[in-house]
Parts: C-alpha cells; sequence; structure tokens
C-alpha cells in the first residue's frame, strides 16, 4: 500500500506489530474449503491475504481447508486454484491442504488426550445437543467427560481403526461445558466420516473438525496472521486454546474482519449451490453470478475485481455493497483498456437511396476516441445499413437530435443522412427507412460546414454479421436473498434477455477483441463456453452508465 493511503485497522494492527522488527514477518493463508466455487467475497479475501503479505515482503499459503470429505471435490480444487491465479495471484510453493497434516492432526490430538484435554464422548449427536445448554443455559457435562486418558487413547485408536459406526463416538476437547462461550462447551474435535476422501482416500475414517484444524494447520505453516471473517470472533478463544494446548512452535494471531455483501446477491456457497443443482442458473459460471467464474465469463477484468475489493476496504462493521459499486468499476477498467466498434441491438434497415446499389466506401474508424495506440480499423459503408430502431422516432420531441422524418443526422465516422420516407408494414410497424445521403459530408474532411447535432451508430447490412447478445439484469428482486426460504421466489424473471444483434465485420474476423465496448452501448464480450463456429453468442458485460443507480434513486424519492 502507498504510505499517502490510511491503512485500515488490520494493515495498522500488522504495521504497529512488526515495525521495530529487524525481519518483518508476514505470512498469511487463503483457506478456502473445496465445496464450491469462489465468489466476490472470497475475491475480498484473497486480494487482503495476497497484498499484506506483498506489501510486507511476505507470503501467502493457498491452502485447502478439506476436512470434510461429504462436501468436498477435485473439481472445486480445480476452479478455486483457476480463480485465484486468474485474480492475478500467485501462491509459488505453498499450496497444501489440511489434509497433508491428517497425521500431525492426528498426533496432536493424542498429545491432548493424554493431557487430560481431550476425551471419547459415546453420547449420540442428539444428546450431545442437549447436553450442550444454551446461550442462556450451562452446558451438563458428559458422563463419558471422565474416562481416563488410557481408556481414550483406546477408544480413539479404534475410532480409527474404523471399529465403531459415525456417530457412535466422538473426540471431543475437555474445556469447560459452562463456558458463556458456546464454543468452549468441549467441542468436538475429530468425527467419524466413512467416506473417501478427494486426497486421502480411505486411509482415514475419522476427520478433524474445522476449529481444531484450521487453527493447528495455521501453526504449522508458520501463519502469523490468520485473517478471517467476524462470524470466527467467537472462535477465537477456541483458536488460541488449540495452538496453545498442542504448544505449537509457531502462534499465529487470528483478526477477523467484516464478510462482503452484495445487495441483491448471493454471496452464500451452498446456496448457490441450491440454484445451481435446481437448474435456475447456468451452472457455477453463469454471468448473473457474482462467482468469480461467473464474473469472468461476464468480462469483468480481474483488475476491476481488485480495484473494487480496495473501495470497499476492510472494516469490522458488516454491510450491503450496491451492485453497482463493483460495476463502476468494472467501466472504470474497460474504459481504458477495450477498443471500440459498432453494432446494433434492435436493428432498423436503412436505405440510401442516393447511394450506388453495390458500391463498398470503405471508412476509417478509430479503435479508442482517446488512446490513439489502440490504432484505426476499416467499415464499410454501403447502400443498405442498421440503425438502432431506438436512434428513429416518428413524433420525435423538439430534443431529439437523432433521425426523425425529413431531419438529418450524422452516422459516425460516414455521412449525415436525411430520411426521406418512412415504410410500414400492413399493421402500421416501421420496417424500413429511405434515406438520402450527402456525400460532402464524409467525416474528417471538413469539406462541409454542415452541422447536426445528432451522431448515431450504425452497421452496414452486407458487412455485419448476426448475433445473440445476452442482456443482463440482477438475478434477484429482493435485497437480501439469503434471508429468504423460498430462493425461488425471489428470482427476478427478467435477468436474462436475449436480442439478435448486428456486429460490424470486424468483430468476426481472425484477432477480433474478445471483449469490447459497442459506441453508445455498453461493454460486451464473447461468451466462448456458448458460442461456436456457426453462432456468436456475446454477453452484455455492462452499461456504459449505472442506470440502476439512477432507478434505485427514482425508487427511493417514491419512498
Ligand atoms: P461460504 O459461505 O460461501 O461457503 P465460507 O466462509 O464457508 O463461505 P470458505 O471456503 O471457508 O467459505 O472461505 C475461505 C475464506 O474466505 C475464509 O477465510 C472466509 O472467511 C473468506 N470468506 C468467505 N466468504 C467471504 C465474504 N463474503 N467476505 C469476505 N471473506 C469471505
Ligand atoms: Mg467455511
Amino acid at each position: 500500500m502507498k504510505d499517502s493511503k490510511p491503512r485500515d485497522f488490520i494493515r495498522q494492527i500488522i504495521h504497529d506489530e512488526t515495525k521495530n522488527q529487524d525481519s518483518r514477518k508476514v505470512i498469511t493463508r487463503f483457506p478456502p474449503e473445496p465445496n464450491g466455487f469462489l465468489h466476490i467475497g472470497h475475491a475480498k479475501s484473497i486480494c487482503l491475504n495476497f497484498a499484506v503479505a506483498n506489501e510486507n515482503k511476505g507470503k501467502t499459503f493457498l491452502r485447502f481447508d478439506d476436512t470434510n470429505p461429504l462436501k468436498e471435490d477435485d473439481i472445486y480444487v480445480q476452479s478455486i486454484k483457476e480463480d485465484v491465479s486468474w485474480l492475478g495471484f500467485d501462491w509459488e510453493d505453498r499450496l497444501t491442504f489440511a489434509s497433508d497434516y491428517f497425521e500431525n492432526l492426528y498426533q496432536a490430538a493424542i498429545k491432548l488426550i493424554n493431557k487430560g484435554l481431550a476425551y471419547v464422548d459415546s453420547l449420540n449427536a442428539n444428546e450431545i445437543r442437549e447436553y450442550r445448554g444454551t446461550l442462556t443455559e450451562p452446558g451438563k457435562d458428559s458422563p463419558y467427560r471422565n474416562r481416563s486418558p488410557e481408556e481414550n487413547l483406546e477408544l480413539f485408536k479404534r475410532m480409527k481403526n474404523g471399529e465403531f459406526s459415525d456417530g457412535e463416538m466422538i473426540l471431543r476437547a475437555k474445556i469447560d461445558m459452562k463456558s458463556p462461550n458456546m464454543n468452549m462447551r468441549d467441542p468436538a474435535i475429530y468425527r467419524i466420516r466413512k467416506h473417501a476422501h478427494q486426497r486421502t482416500a480411505d486411509k482415514w475414517c475419522i476427520y478433524p473438525m474445522y476449529d481444531f484444524a484450521h487453527a493447528l494447520s495455521d501453526a504449522y505453516e508458520g501463519i502469523t496472521y490468520s485473517l478471517c471473517t467476524l462470524e470466527f470472533e467467537d472462535h477465537r478463544p477456541l483458536y488460541n486454546w488449540f495452538i496453545e494446548q498442542v504448544e505449537t512452535e509457531h502462534r499465529p494471531r487470528q483478526i477477523e474482519f467484516s464478510r462482503l455483501n452484495m445487495a441483491y446477491a448471493l454471496t452464500s456457497k451452498r446456496k448457490l449451490h441450491g440454484l445451481i443443482i435446481n437448474k435456475i442458473v447456468d451452472g457455477w459460471d453463469d454471468p448473473r453470478l457474482v462467482t468469480i467464474s461467473g464474473m469472468r465469463r461476464r468480462g469483468y477484468p480481474p483488475n476491476a475485481i481488485l480495484d473494487f475489493c480496495e473501495r470497499i476496504g476492510i472494516t469490522k462493521k458488516d454491510n450491503y455493497i450496491e451492485m453497482g459499486v463493483l460495476e463502476n468499476s468494472v467501466r472504470e477498467e474497460l474504459g481504458d483498456t477495450t477498443q471500440r466498434r459498432m453494432g446494433v441491438l434492435d436493428p432498423l434497415k436503412v436505405t440510401i437511396q442516393n447511394f450506388e446499389n453495390d458500391k463498398v466506401e470503405v471508412l476509417e474508424a478509430q479503435n479508442h476516441p482517446q488512446i490513439p495506440e489502440f490504432g484505426m480499423r476499416k467499415i464499410s459503408f454501403t447502400k443498405e445499413l442498421y440503425i438502432e430502431r431506438s436512434d428513429f422516432k416518428e413524433d420525435a420531441p423538439r430534443k431529439f437530435h437523432r433521425l426523425k422524418p425529413g431531419g438529418e443526422v450524422r452516422l459516425r465516422y460516414a455521412y449525415i443522412i436525411k430520411c426521406e420516407e418512412v415504410i410500414k408494414d400492413s399493421s402500421g410497424n416501421i420496417e424500413e427507412l429511405i434515406c438520402s445521403y450527402d456525400p460532402d459530408t464524409k467525416s474528417g474532411t471538413g469539406k462541409s460546414d454542415k452541422k447536426v447535432k445528432g451522431t448515431i451508430h450504425w452497421v452496414s447490412a452486407e458487412h455485419s454479421f448476426d448475433a445473440e447478445i445476452r442482456l443482463y439484469d440482477r438475478l434477484f428482486k429482493v435485497h437480501n436473498p439469503a434471508a429468504s426460504d423460498d430462493l425461488e421466489k425471489t428470482i427476478n424473471p427478467d435477468s436474462l434477455k436475449t436480442v439478435q444483434a448486428k456486429l460490424e465485420d470486424s468483430l468476426g474476423a481472425e484477432g477480433a477483441p474478445p471483449s469490447f465496448q459497442l459506441e453508445r452501448t455498453g461493454y460486451f464480450c464473447l461468451d466462448t463456453k456458448l458460442s461456436n463456429e456457426k453462432k456468436r453468442i456475446y454477453n452484455r458485460t455492462v452499461t456504459l452508465r449505472d442506470s440502476w443507480a439512477k432507478i434505485e434513486k427514482a425508487a427511493m424519492s417514491q419512498g
């Protein structure tokens, strides 16, 4: 971080703690569970962990927290690696798995048993819940709590050897059943799960619980700052208890920050999974999701996501960020990095009556209005063209500076045209406009001093191609869909609209930019998952302006 920027509270803590050390040691980790694809909330955590380490010449581990074989899969491991790399972060040789430490964790559990700090409980899950008490009532000791270390060791080994079934026995830490902090009421540390693990296969049938595995994996890796979200604040005493009682060499420090929640979106892998299995969306990478793969497919550049994460900052206050904030970062990034092209989303045919039938006039167009290095391209002007239907109005108000009957408008990079005649079908729909062009008004020549107020985009009918464009709106109708019991009811039925567009030929040519701005219309990208040689499908990445901000403002002023 540049020194001029104020430090967030985590960076401040790290700064204060390390400023007097000769060699600052900042080791962080990003610890996803491989049970789903990553989302924008994870991006916040990834950015924080990697950036904080980088700023302090430290290192970051990518560690998969794979302690629950029922839910985890290598597909998710692969997707998470891809997403972290795509965001631009490099874990180098620090790719690890909690399962790498299964043997150490097992030994740590034995150590706790030997110290009289862990016991095998034979209560069943319901009984354990009952004995646990509530927030207002203390828990009760299990009748098995005072088994001797020898007996516990014996039972724990038998658990490991597969002699019991799932749930029959459980290893618990012996802490305090009356603690006001429920996490300290003899939490489970090992459970039986007779299920093959994606990495260790059938080697183990007992698996460490998250809190135990997480704290100790941090310690084994020499993590100095274990940055996690606020819901783990109440787990911190347990985190510290494990570290202290197992007497690990390194003593990591846990610091919590607020989760990122996005308005009108979902950031919970479990709930996202529900949308996918119920086929409400087209997989984890559906462009309407704020999964990293969805945003990538939608055309969001990684830098926009990094910029967004920097803007929202790191605090301890939970809140909801409006989608418009993320979209602004996307717009800003794409504004300077993508080339301009022309395309018509709702085509209206225009015939230039005074242009020769088979003539093709090649014109030059800028690829970016402010960045000359992006160069120029050739576009073809012909007798038959398409313009945007909304750029013509029959009964146009005075301030409508685009095309109207008898009116004139400039076609971008080409000529001024005049609408001579409107052709309608039998039901009165406008089918075509007959126009004339003024050959003296070619853009950039300065031959004529004729001026018109409006400039519109267009494509040549012959030198354009048909493309399907997918226009996205927010996936949910409600501000916080996660709070709903019936997710399907919160889905916005208009979240995906498809239109048949006409795009200028250069977009179909070899070497065409996969992501571009259609002038006056928005940013788009080729959907490589859906497109094939016969059919090109594009996603609208983002509109040119934040239309939602306007709509929201309007909704708010209406109360
Ligand atoms: P989910 O509810 O989506 O499954 P999770 O916390 O269970 O999220 P993990 O795979 O355990 O998912 O998360 C890995 C890391 O990412 C954790 O350190 C977690 O705190 C962090 N993280 C997850 N969601 C968010 C979020 N919305 N904002 C910030 N950090 C998050
Ligand atoms: Mg988790």
